[in-house]
């Protein structure tokens, strides 16, 4: 079965929630005589990825038992290791109207047509300060997944997901795959090993090397960025989607690597994004998974190897999907070569460096920052973007 190849899915079993055509028309059909409630950006990026079993093996939006013990110590409470809750909140006006209902009728937006069928299990209030220091390890409102959490209701209502359709997307359609559809894609090309990298940023030569390292060892590597809600300055999806595939053209072997699009919405985590990220990808049929430095993280929050750190407080197996943790890597002139601390013995002025403040200068002005740090392709095009 392709559903285990090339790794069990996390809990053992690929989730899919979507209904067959019958039972998609009979739901639809129930769907028209429910409450009806319309889920956020955020949410629905979840919705997406639960209906497909990339957050095997929940089923639908988590309930207290679940929520608690995640915050408290990272596992279900069955005790399955998991970093991030998955809940779907409502404010005080919603609740008044949906709460009690014993199922749900989800839609994408307003005046649209349901997507899905929440069995309400139970409802709780929502413990955002709890929440913000277990999984942001910050209660500060400036940090971009903090405030998009309090933004939120403060009631969660919790339930199983009959699904009608996918939300609907005009981007990107021919990169989404399903977890079911990538492990079909990593059986088809014979790949036993498998790396996925996650990236909400353009890829610079310094991640390309960090791919390529991964990929000596590997049989193959999934590109997969994150295409859900993002913070404001990050680069628009459509223009990294333009990176990648001018990156792909030029540098990357066709029959090893891989691109395909991660609906998650960015949460900011740190250290528990990254235990979340590698597990959704372990569902994506990844064997491994690159952790970098500040993976998933946003300012000054979380330390440079946090990230990588958070790997040690669960038990390898628990996991499954093995992390592949890298430093900082750059273009030394004396090596003539990509290396990082751990292979590089010369000094910061031999090296290639820029910060993310100075490329964004250089790019605004026009400038290609040195080949040594991007390849031109991308530089060009994320300059006719920032012109734009
Ligand atoms: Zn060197």
């Amino acid at each position: 079965m392709s559903d285990t190849y090339p790794i069990a899915p996390h809990g053992g079993a690929l989730v899919n929630l979507l209904a067959s055509d019958d039972a998609a028309a009979n739901l639809a059909a129930e769907a028209a005589n429910l409450p009806k409630l319309v889920v956020n950006e955020r949410e629905l990026s979840d919705l997406e990825m639960l209906a497909t079993g990339a957050l095997s093996p929940l089923t639908g939006f988590q309930g207290e038992d679940d929520y608690h013990s995640v915050l408290e110590t990272m596992h279900l409470a069955d005790g399955l290791a998991w970093a991030i809750p998955v809940v779907l909140s409502v404010g005080d006006d919603e609740l008044h109207r949906v709460g009690g209902a014993e199922a749900i009728a989800l839609c994408p937006s307003e005046g649209a047509e349901p997507i899905a069928i929440l069995r309400v299990t139970g409802q709780f209030k929502r413990d955002k300060h709890k929440e913000a220091v277990s999984v942001y390890r910050t209660d500060d409102l400036e940090h971009p997944g903090v405030k998009a959490m309090y933004d939120g209701g403060d009631t969660c209502i919790a339930g199983t997901l009959e699904v009608i359709a996918l939300p609907g997307h005009d981007d990107f359609v021919n990169y989404r795959l399903t977890p079911a559809e990538t492990r079909e894609a990593f059986r088809e090309r014979g790949w036993r090993t498998v790396v996925g990298f996650q990236t909400r940023n353009p890829i610079h030569r310094a991640h390309e090397y960090l791919q390529k390292c991964a990929l000596e060892i590997v049989d193959g590597l999934l590109v997969h960025p994150l295409v859900g809600a993002t913070k404001a300055d990050d680069v628009p999806p459509a223009v990294r989607m333009q990176c990648y595939e001018a990156l792909f053209a030029g540098y990357y072997p066709r029959d090893r690597a891989m691109i395909s699009v991660f609906p998650a919405a960015m949460r900011y985590a740190g250290p528990r994004e990254a235990i979340w990220h590698a597990i959704a990808r372990k569902n994506y049929g990844c064997t491994h998974f690159i952790v970098g430095r500040d993976h998933a993280g946003v300012g000054t929050y979380y330390g440079t190897y946090d990230a990588q750190k958070i790997f040690e407080e669960f038990e390898a197996a628990e996991l499954g999907i093995i992390p592949l943790m890298f430093e900082h890597s750059f273009w030394c002139n004396k090596c003539e070569g990509m290396g990082s601390p751990k292979t590089c013995p010369h000094e910061p002025e031999d090296r290639v460096s820029l910060s993310g403040t100075k490329v964004r200068e250089m790019l605004a002005n026009g400038e290609r920052p040195p080949q040594e740090f991007s390849r031109p392709e991308v530089a060009d095009i994320l300059i006719a973007a920032m012109q734009a």
